[in-house]
């Protein structure tokens, strides 16, 4: 057994064993391990410190005021640095308290652990960190600041193994049918996901304003062209879907011409990646094809219809297609963490296939991947994560379900960027 949690101190395939793995009695086994051998006060983690700063209120921002000030200041540059120096650890702190007031065995669920790990070194190296006051500071303070934005990447596809894990714990324990954990934990996710994307955004873009001065690059895109995003997400679906099903139907654009609002654009990219493939996965299969078998050639495919329409303080996203719409019973399930309609036995070989190539960082993180072999469903994130970044700044996503035809799915835009960043708590 000494072995084994040396393994599992240092791969991450045990964490994918553990999410593949069916038998609960050997969840439920690891996780008690994982409890008696591993989950130990931490040693960099100073509980006083932990509860200043979660007394501190967050202080929210928009995406106007997170745009670029004078680059030329080079007091501005303090001051964000200063700024996200001070708040990601109060955020993190307020994340760091919800996870240790989570029910026990969901916090001893392997994967759940990682991410309080993860949150509790970004936390601890973030809080400790000097004011900075000069341009050596300020390197190194970005170099922290790539490093915790790294480390979270696989947040996403942790939190989901997590789900997965704890839902196979709590078969064990009996309490998979208490209606209130399962509401408690989609609440706990949906503020651990929405607070993460406000963090990655402040990290981000105080990065990019470091690296601006000389190059120009900014995450928070004052002038994010709609369409552009839209031709990546297309490209990188049709991709997926010809890997997977060795078609893809075609994406038919209508609508304005020439569209740009104050977005993040790697977030807009996600979501109409996600939303694609859904669209392209339901017509495919409704289409009558199965992994393996033949399918019908795209030209006998419905295609998936995209209207970008867009008025003066709002922009909206219709994707709609002919893929059969809902399944009967899941209107209520879909923008759920973690609810999936691909077979357990598809969804086995999504993680496994990605803890084999070891593309996970693309495949499973909350970036447009740009490889084909990426999964094309399965882990129940896509809908409720592409809601997530819609309302982070003011917006929604909305599936209309045409029964028995297919599904119109709205992803409307603030074009403002003065709505607070919604951070839920
Ligand atoms: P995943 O795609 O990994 O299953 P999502 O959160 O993207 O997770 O979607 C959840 C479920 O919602 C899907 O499994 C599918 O059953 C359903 N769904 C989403 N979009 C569509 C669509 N356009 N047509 C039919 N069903 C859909
Ligand atoms: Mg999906």
């Amino acid at each position: 057994m000494a072995e084994l949690t040396e393994h599992f101190r240092t791969s991450r395939r045990w964490t994918l064993y553990f999410s593949t793995h069916r038998n609960p009695r050997r969840c439920v086994a690891m996780a008690r391990h994982v409890h008696r051998e591993q989950i130990v006060p931490n040693r960099w983690l100073h509980a006083a410190t932990l509860e200043r700063f979660a007394r501190k209120p967050i202080s929210r921002k928009t995406l106007n005021a997170l745009a670029f000030p004078d680059l030329c200041e080079k007091n501005s540059l303090f001051a964000s640095a200063n700024y996200v120096k001070n708040e990601l650890p109060t955020r993190l702190s307020h994340r760091i308290v919800d996870m240790k007031e989570l029910p026990y065995f969901v916090l001893t669920a392997p994967s759940i652990h990682h991410v309080y790990q993860i949150y509790i070194d970004a936390f601890s190296s973030c809080s400790q960190f000097p004011p900075i006051t000069s341009l050596g500071q300020e390197a190194l303070f970005c170099e922290l600041l790539k490093k915790i934005v790294s480390d979270s990447a696989e947040v996403v596809q942790l939190v989901a193994e997590g789900l997965f894990q704890s839902r196979m714990i709590s078969q064990r324990l009996g309490l998979h049918k208490n209606q209130h954990l399962h509401v408690q934990l989609q609440e706990w996710v949906e503020i651990l996901m929405a607070s993460r994307i406000g963090r990655r955004v402040l990290a981000e873009q105080h990065i990019a304003l470091h690296e601006a001065v000389q190059q120009g690059n900014d995450i928070v895109d004052m002038q994010c062209d709609v369409l552009q995003c839209l031709s990546h997400a297309i490209l990188a679906s049709k991709r997926v879907s010809t890997y997977h099903y060795g078609v893809s139907p075609e994406v038919l654009i209508s609508g304005c011409d020439v569209i740009h609002l104050p977005f993040v654009r790697a977030h807009l990219e996600y979501t109409l990646f996600e939303l694609l493939k859904n669209a392209m996965r339901a017509t495919v299969e409704h289409a009558g094809g199965k992994r393996g078998s033949v399918f019908a050639p795209p030209e006998e495919l419905p295609a998936v219809h995209v209207l970008v329409a867009s008025g003066p303080s709002e922009l909206t996203i219709r994707i709609s297609d002919a893929g059969g719409g809902l399944k009967q019973g899941d209107k209520d399930k879909i923008f759920q963490y973690g609810y999936t309609t691909v077979g357990d036995h598809a969804a086995i070989e999504v993680a496994e296939s990605v803890a084999e190539e070891s593309f996970l960082g693309n495949a499973l993180s909350d970036r447009v991947a740009p490889m084909q072999e990426s999964p094309m469903a399965g882990l129940g994130f896509g809908l409720p994560m592409s809601r997530l970044y819609a309302r982070y700044f003011g917006g929604d996503t909305k599936v209309i379900n045409l029964e028995g035809y297919g599904c119109d799915v709205y992803v409307t835009l603030s074009r403002t960027g003065d709505v607070l960043e919604n951070i839920l708590v």
